[in-house]
């Protein structure tokens, strides 16, 4: 007999609902707990998983594996080929195993809920147990609702829902118990789960040497990595987030989203320890930096919720149904110049590297470069999402998903479409020494004061012309007229 627990986006032994109660059941039926997981090549693929996302969870598995050793618990890590296949093997391996119960923390996507649906429907005909948990949000989707019953569309209100309901149930705060060691006995019994090899990315979603060699020492992998970070953060950045978080050249953000998205940390333990740094020991008041830090990491349950209540935003939709006949532009230069970084905005090109050199990208120039795609080169979003999910060390669907919307006005903002970004002006407010633009756009280095915003509009042509920095490829106003046009057509014939 045994009871097991199947990691997914969860790869933390430290406060993970499904994986502690798992070991509650498997304490007191005194049998063994075993970790699964099971690696989807074609998941992968699906989900346009990075090839750095991929590398950080291998490397998690890794750290995991010996972390779960040392209670006596093995990973049995498993590839799937075919992604179909996963829930078939699942029960294969139960089966094996004597297990009767499988415990799993609940993921939201429309293809994990479908997984899960078929895994459950296959349990019932054997007659094993499955348990799922609400573990990645703070607050599970379904009880925010506004006053007339629906669930929220807009962050405010729902901001406010989700701080009050918080305060009134303490509990969603509180710390999951750590799993216990396994009986000693195990070594014996299950001896061989303990040799499981982790495979190597699959083809397509390795990393070139040089990409390691750049990469890894960037993002050190593990929970225990993860709750440095964030101890570090809370002594060093959080109360001067509020000032610091908009201005890309400085580290004022906490850089745990990779650790967060990969499931190493939990938003639950995050809240926590933040508020616990907070004088008042409530989520709304006293520090403004915590204050404000709590309130960002709300975000993430905010689009998760979101995907929840409206599904159909997994399936390439628009959440504003009525933004579905805005006529895009498929122009691949632009958006080729886009993805390298040459588009002759020195802003939008120094994100666009950021994200190449170091598979993340500053909250304020994924807006920045969002919007740029979208409205002044009026590509189709939808190709900006791709290619931050193909990049990103971070790319979870609902927070990109939500932050495309959001940027392109097709999403949960409020805000009317005609509120356009302009590149230059969010260049001089948030970068307006250009430090960051000089250090991701090196060929710029030289130029000086403002004109690092525009060298060809402000005066150092000749500086930029030798440097072979391009020239803007779409001039701002016209294209923001040209944007305006478009979203009204769309609107209107929608
Ligand atoms: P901090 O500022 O320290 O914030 C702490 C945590 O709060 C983050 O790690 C993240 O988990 C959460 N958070 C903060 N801001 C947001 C937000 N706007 N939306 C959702 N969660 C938030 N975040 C992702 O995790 N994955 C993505 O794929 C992703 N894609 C994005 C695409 C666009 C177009 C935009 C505008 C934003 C996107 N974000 C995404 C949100 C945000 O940019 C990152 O979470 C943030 O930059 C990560 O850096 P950090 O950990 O230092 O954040």
């Amino acid at each position: 007999d045994a009871v097991v627990h199947w990691f997914k986006w969860d790869l933390r032994i430290r406060d993970n609902r499904a994986l502690s109660q798992a070991s509650e059941m498997a304490q007191r039926a005194g049998v063994p707990l075993i970790g699964l997981y099971i690696v989807s090549p074609q998941d992968f693929e699906a989900h346009l998983t990075a090839p750095i996302r991929v590398d950080f969870m291998l490397r998690t598995l890794h750290v995991l594996r010996e972390d779960l050793a040392k209670l006596g618990i093995p990973l049995w890590v498993e590839t799937a080929e075919k992604r179909r296949d996963a829930a078939g093997r699942v029960v294969e391996l139960m089966e094996e195993w004597g297990a009767n119960h499988l415990f799993a923390n609940l993921e939201y996507e429309v293809d994990e809920l479908r997984r899960e649906a078929k895994l459950a429907r296959m349990f019932a005909e054997r007659g094993l147990a499955l348990h799922v948990a609400h573990d990645t949000c703070v607050v599970p989707p379904g009880p925010l609702r506004s006053g007339t019953g629906r669930p929220y569309a807009v962050y405010t209100p729902w901001f406010r829902s989700w701080i009050r309901y918080i305060q009134e149930n303490l509990d969603l705060l509180e710390l999951s118990e750590a799993p216990k060691p396994n009986p000693t006995t195990v070594k014996k019994t299950h001896g061989k789960l303990f040799d499981c090899p982790i495979p190597d990315a699959p083809e397509g979603k390795r990393l070139t040497d040089e990409e390691k060699k750049t990469f890894r020492p960037l993002w050190p992998a593990g929970e225990q990595e993860a709750m440095k970070r964030l101890d570090k953060f809370c002594e060093e950045n959080v109360g001067q987030y509020g000032k610091n978080r908009n201005t890309p050249s400085i580290p004022g953000t906490s850089n745990l989203s990779a650790h967060f998205a990969c499931g190493t940390l939990s938003a639950r333990t995050a809240v926590r320890t933040a508020r616990d740094r907070n004088n008042t020991k409530r989520l709304d008041g006293g520090n403004e930096g915590i204050q404000t830090w709590i309130s960002e990491v709300a975000w993430r349950d905010f689009y998760k919720h979101v995907l929840v209540h409206w599904p159909y935003v997994c399936m390439n939709k628009p959440f504003k149904p009525e933004y579905s006949n805005i006529e895009w532009s498929y122009n691949q230069e632009h958006f080729e110049a886009w993805t390298q970084g040459r588009t002759g905005y020195p802003i939008v090109d120094a994100a666009m590297r950021q994200l190449h050199g170091m598979g993340w990208m500053h909250n304020r120039c994924r807006m920045i470069v969002a919007s740029f795609l979208s409205k002044d080169l009026l590509l189709d979003w939808r190709m900006g999402e791709r290619f931050f999910m193909e990049h990103l060390i971070d790319g979870d669907f609902a927070s990109n998903n939500g932050g495309w919307g959001f940027a392109a006005s097709v999403g949960v903002d409020p805000q009317p479409y005609f509120r356009i970004f302009n590149p230059l002006l969010q260049s001089e407010k948030f970068d307006p020494d250009g430090e960051y633009i000089r250090k991701w756009v090196p060929e710029l280095k030289g130029v000086k004061g403002k004109a690092i915003h525009d060298p060809h509009g402000r005066g150092a042509e000749v500086l930029a012309k030798k440097a072979g920095y391009p020239k803007p490829i779409v001039e701002h106003r016209g294209a923001r007229e040209r944007a305006l046009a478009a979203y009204k057509r769309g609107i209107e014939s929608g």
